[in-house]
C-alpha cells in the first residue's frame, strides 16, 4: 500500500527501506530507520530495519566489517540507526515474499547508532500482540509505529485527500472557521474559553461550523467545504469523543436533490478511491422516507447488509366484527389499542434452547419491551413456542409464513404501541445481524433517509423542538401544516398539525452508522419566525442564540442547505473499526482524558488570576 513519491532521499538516506528491489541489486545505498528486530548469529547479525515505508533486511558480518559488527552487537530493538552498504541478492531459497524488499539484502559497510531507545511497553514488531488499550493511548508514539496504526492513519489521510479532491472538482472552496466563537449548539454542552482580555466573558468552542457556514452562503461563497474540528461536551460512548472531525459544506441555489446527488457521487468517488477493494451494496444509494425506513427496519440509520426486515403481522390476525381475535392477549390488546404486532425472523435459532430465548428476551426488555413472544418453527415444519396453545396451530403456521421463516427459524414477536414495536424489534435485529455475523464486512451499503418529522413534541417544555437543528427548512408541500390548533404559534399543543410537517432533512447511514445528516435551511425571514415560534422561542430571544445570522439574513439570504458527514466514523467504517478511537492519532479517554499528555490538568496559579478565575472546591460547591 506503500505510494512511493519519486524521490525520499535525504541526507540520512538514499532511499527508503520499503523501496529496494532486485533491480537495485549493486547499487551502494544508505538507509535509516528503527530496529525492527535483531537476529545475532555470532559472526553474522541480520538487522530488520524499518521506517514507514517498509522493512529492509541488514546483514552485518563481522568479518568484513568489524567496526560495524562491534556497532550491531550493541544495538537492540527501536533503536534509531543508519546504515551504509551495498544491495545484494538474498540466497536462492531465502527469499520473503511477503516484503516488498524481500528479494534483496544489504551488505553493511558502516553503521551508525543515531538514537538509543529503552525498552518499549509493549512489542512493536507484533501487529497482532494484545495490548491494553490505556498503555497503547499512553505510549501513542509505540502504538502509530505499530502497522495496524500506521495503516489506519494512511488511509484516514488518503480519505480527506480524496474529499478534498472531489470538492475541488465541483466548484467548492475550501474555508476555515474559527474555533473560538459564540455557541452553535448541536444539542450537546459547550467547551468554553474564558477570555484574558475581556475578563469575565468567554467563547465557546463551535459544536459545529452552522452558523457561520450559512452566513458564508450569504456571503456569495456558493460552496463551502472544510475538514472541521467540533467540540461537544457530551458523556462520551464508544462511537464519540469531545472534539471529533467533520466534513462540513453548504451549497447555495439548491434543493433537497441537488445536495443529496452531489454528496452521493462524492461518497461513491471517495469509497472507490480511497477502498477500492470494497463493493458498494447498491448504487444509487436506497434513498428511504423516515416513516419507511422505521417500519421496516426499526432504525433511522438501518444496515442494509442483511435482511431480516421487520414484517407486520397483523394482516394474519382475525377480526370478527372489527375486534382482534389471536387467541392470545398480548396480540389483541395492542392491536386493539391501536398497536402493532410486528415480527423478525432469526435464521437457523429455531432450535434455540430456553436459555438463548430468555436471553434474548431479557436483552429485548431492555431495549424497552414488555416482553417477546416467539414461535420456532423446526426442521420437520412444525410450530412449537408457548403461544402456539393459544394460537392454534393453524394461525401460529400462517404467522412463521407471513413472517418469511422457514424451517429450522425462530420468529420473534413483539406486540407493543407502533414506536416502541420498530424500536425494541430494530434494536433486536441489529444485536442479532452483529451476533449470528450476517453482514459482510467486506461490502459498504450506504443510504439515505429523509423526510423526518419537522418537530417533536416538548412534553415538559410544552412546546414543539426541531428534531434537527432550528434552522431545518419545511417539505414544501407541507408549509401549511405549521399551524396550531390554538391558531396562535407561540400557543402550540401536541394535537398541532405542525406535528405532522416533514423537514428537509437527510441523513446519510453506512453499515448501521449514521455517517451524518444536513438539511435544506430556512432562507425566508417569515417562515423562520414562525418556525422559532412553534419552538417556543420569540424572535428576541433566537436574535440573542443567533444574533448574528438572523442578522444577516436581513441581507439577502439565497436558498440554501448543505451536511456535514463524520470523517472519524467514516475512517473506522472503512477500516472495520469497532470505535473511532482507532482511527485517531491521539485520542481520549472515556472520561475525555488524553492519557499521554495527561490533559486535562489544573492551569497554573497565575492563569486563573490572568483570567480573574477562582475554583470553587466541589463540597463548596455542592453547599
Ligand atoms: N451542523 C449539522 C451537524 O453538525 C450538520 C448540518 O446540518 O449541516 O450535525
Amino acid at each position: 500500500m506503500t505510494e512511493h513519491p519519486p524521490s525520499l532521499a535525504t541526507p540520512y538516506r538514499t532511499h527508503t527501506c520499503g523501496q529496494l528491489r532486485a533491480g537495485d541489486i549493486g547499487a551502494e545505498v544508505r538507509l535509516s530507520g528503527w530496529v525492527h528486530r535483531r537476529r545475532d548469529h555470532g559472526q553474522l547479525i541480520f538487522l530488520d530495519l524499518r521506517d514507514r515505508h517498509g522493512i529492509t533486511q541488514v546483514v552485518v558480518d563481522g568479518t568484513d566489517s568489524p567496526a560495524a559488527h562491534d556497532v550491531a552487537s550493541r544495538v537492540r530493538s527501536e533503536f534509531v540507526v543508519s546504515v551504509s552498504g551495498t544491495v545484494t541478492a538474498r540466497l536462492a531459497g531465502t527469499e520473503n515474499a511477503r516484503l516488498s524488499t524481500g528479494a534483496i539484502e544489504l551488505q553493511t559497510t558502516a553503521l551508525e547508532i543515531l538514537n538509543e531507545a529503552r525498552t518499549p511497553p509493549f512489542y512493536i514488531n507484533d501487529p497482532d500482540a494484545p495490548v491494553d488499550e490505556s498503555l497503547r493511548l499512553k505510549y501513542r508514539y509505540l502504538d502509530i509505529r505499530r502497522e495496524p496504526m500506521q495503516q489506519r492513519l494512511l488511509l484516514r489521510s488518503r480519505l480527506v485527500q480524496a474529499i478534498r479532491q472531489a470538492h475541488h472538482e465541483n466548484g467548492f472552496v475550501e474555508i476555515e472557521t474559527p474555533t473560538l466563537i459564540k455557541s452553535t449548539p448541536e444539542g450537546a454542552r459547550d467547551f468554553i474559553v474564558p477570555s484574558r482580555l475581556q475578563p469575565g466573558s468567554v467563547y465557546a468552542l463551535p459544536q459545529s461550523p452552522q452558523q457561520l457556514k450559512q452566513i458564508l452562503m450569504v456571503g456569495g461563497v456558493d460552496r463551502y467545504f472544510q475538514i472541521a474540528r467540533c467540540y461537544r461536551d457530551e458523556d462520551l460512548r464508544g462511537d464519540r469523543q469531545p472534539e471529533f472531525t467533520q466534513l462540513d459544506l453548504e451549497m447555495s441555489f439548491v434543493d433537497e436533490a441537488t445536495v443529496m446527488d452531489f454528496v452521493e457521487r462524492m461518497a461513491i468517488e471517495v469509497s472507490q478511491a480511497v477502498t477500492p477493494e470494497r463493493p458498494l451494496l447498491e448504487v444509487p444509494f436506497p434513498r428511504f422516507t423516515y416513516g419507511e425506513v422505521m417500519e421496516r427496519f426499526g432504525s433511522d440509520k438501518p444496515d442494509l447488509r442483511f435482511g431480516m426486515e421487520l414484517v407486520d403481522l397483523a394482516p394474519e390476525i382475525p377480526t370478527p366484527d372489527g375486534v382482534p381475535a389471536s387467541g392470545f392477549r398480548v396480540f389483541d390488546d395492542a392491536l386493539a389499542g391501536g398497536g402493532r404486532v410486528k415480527a423478525i425472523v432469526a435464521p437457523g435459532l429455531g432450535d434455540a434452547p430456553r436459555s438463548r430465548i430468555d436471553e434474548l428476551t431479557e436483552t429485548a426488555k431492555r431495549f424497552g419491551a414488555r416482553g417477546l413472544a416467539h414461535l420456532a418453527l423446526e426442521a420437520t415444519g412444525s410450530v412449537k413456542g408457548p403461544i402456539v396453545k393459544f394460537l392454534g396451530d393453524d394461525l401460529a403456521e400462517r404467522l412463521c409464513a407471513r413472517a418469511g421463516a422457514g424451517p429450522g427459524d425462530l420468529v420473534l414477536i413483539v406486540a407493543d404501541g407502533t414506536e416502541v414495536t420498530n424500536e425494541v424489534l430494530g434494536r433486536l435485529r441489529t444485536d442479532l445481524g452483529a451476533r449470528l455475523g450476517l453482514a459482510d464486512p467486506n461490502v459498504l451499503a450506504y443510504c439515505w433517509v429523509h423526510r423526518f418529522p419537522m418537530y417533536k413534541w416538548d412534553v415538559e417544555g410544552g412546546r414543539w423542538d426541531a428534531t434537527h437543528n432550528p434552522f431545518s427548512g419545511v417539505v414544501p408541500e407541507d408549509e401549511a401544516l405549521l399551524t396550531t390548533v390554538s391558531g396562535d404559534p407561540s400557543r402550540p399543543s401536541p394535537e398541532d398539525p405542525a406535528g405532522r410537517a416533514r423537514a428537509l432533512q437527510y441523513d446519510l447511514a453506512l453499515n448501521g452508522w449514521e455517517l451524518g445528516g444536513g438539511s435544506i435551511r430556512i432562507w425566508r425571514r417569515d417562515l423562520l419566525e414562525l418556525s422559532f415560534a412553534l419552538q417556543g422561542y420569540s424572535l428576541e430571544r433566537m436574535r440573542n442564540m443567533f444574533g448574528a445570522m438572523l442578522e444577516a439574513f436581513e441581507y439577502g439570504a439565497p436558498p440554501h442547505g448543505g451536511i456535514a458527514l463524520g470523517i472519524d466514523r467514516w475512517a473506522a467504517l472503512l477500516t472495520n473499526q469497532a470505535t473511532i478511537r482507532e482511527v485517531m492519532a491521539f485520542p481520549k479517554t472515556q472520561s475525555g482524558t488524553d492519557l499521554m499528555l495527561e490533559a486535562p490538568s489544573p492551569p497554573d496559579a497565575g492563569q486563573y488570576a490572568d483570567l480573574g478565575l477562582r475554583v470553587v472546591p466541589v463540597e463548596e460547591r455542592k453547599a
